[in-house]
């Protein structure tokens, strides 16, 4: 496999990102995932931004994060975590996305915070990556999983590109569990993650433990999977919340089609979460 196939898809992802980018950061900030609610999804966070600050903290502590020399952020946005991660750490960060919008975006931001010289950012695709085996010590991927054509070649290219001993941090989109016990994915669920994926431009998602499978076969250790659902799942109607005022209205609208049918995307992933289908899901592993 030459990655060719892979490429018509790639090209939607960056024209999405090329487009919604810059309507996500004037209304939401620089955070392009969930944010957390507390546990249970109960705890009342200020605004969606705050959550998602606390989403990363949250994500840290819970993955053991140890100060970092070299990060790879994979599927960066335009940079925000990148640029936490940064600070927190001192840390020399690398973000790779499809979007050259993107890019410039993060760069522009790690310009404006003095970072430049320790964080940049390249358009790479992360299913072939352009960097040298055993590289980073810390390989961050918030919400850019569910975008992959091949999870298992994208854990492998993240395996590849660790130093022995580097961790892995992957907080991801998943479907419900469909093994037996529990039941196969249904007709209608098949058709709601459909239209999700078609919205988002996702190829797919999988369960979190066949992500568990995957990184135990390729031969990661200390594995450590949870799920978050109910800890982000309250971001979907704050979000929705936000979109209503009548000046982000009139933003959404004449930001280009794109992000309107993101936006009507919202309501599936409240329903999503509502009954189940749409988990968050967790990894942290560390490479042998
Ligand atoms: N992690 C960021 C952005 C999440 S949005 C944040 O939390 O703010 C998803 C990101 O994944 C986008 O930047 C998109 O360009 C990137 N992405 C999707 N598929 C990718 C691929 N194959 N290679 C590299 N980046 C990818």
């Amino acid at each position: 496999m030459d990655g060719s196939e892979w490429k018509p898809l790639a090209e939607k992802i960056r024209v999405f990102y090329d487009k919604s980018s810059q309507i996500w950061e004037r209304v939401w900030g620089e955070h392009m995932h969930h944010g957390y609610y507390g546990p249970d999804g109960r705890t009342r966070v200020d605004s969606p931004r705050e959550a998602q600050r606390l989403l990363i903290e949250r994500l840290l502590e819970w993955s053991d994060v140890q100060q970092p020399e070299a990060t790879l952020d994979v599927g960066c946005g335009i940079g925000g975590s990148s640029l936490e991660l940064a600070d927190r750490y001192s840390a020399a960060v690398i973000g790779i996305t499809l979007s050259p919008v993107q890019r410039d975006r993060a760069s522009e931001r790690a310009r404006a915070a003095g970072a430049s010289g320790r964080v940049s950012f390249v358009v790479a695709d992360a299913m072939a990556m352009p960097f040298e085996a055993d590289r980073f010590d810390l390989v961050w991927s918030l919400e850019s999983g569910e975008h992959m054509p091949d999870k298992q070649r994208f854990l492998q290219e993240c395996l590849r590109v660790l130093r022995p001993g580097g961790r892995l941090v992957l907080a991801t989109w998943c479907h419900r569990d469909d093994a037996q016990p529990a039941p196969p994915l249904s007709a209608a669920e098949q058709r709601e993650l459909k239209r999700i994926y078609d919205l988002y431009h996702l190829p797919g998602t999988i369960p979190l433990p066949v992500y568990e499978r995957i990184a135990a076969d390729l031969g990661f250790s200390q594995i450590r999977v949870a799920d978050w659902s109910e800890a982000v799942a309250p971001f979907w109607s704050d979000v929705l919340q936000s979109a209503m005022q009548p000046r982000v209205m009139l933003e959404v609208l004449r930001s280009g089609w794109e992000t309107v049918l993101g936006a009507r995307a919202i309501p599936l992933m409240v329903s999503g979460y509502r009954t189940g289908l749409i988990r968050y899901g967790l990894l942290t592993a560390v490479k042998p």
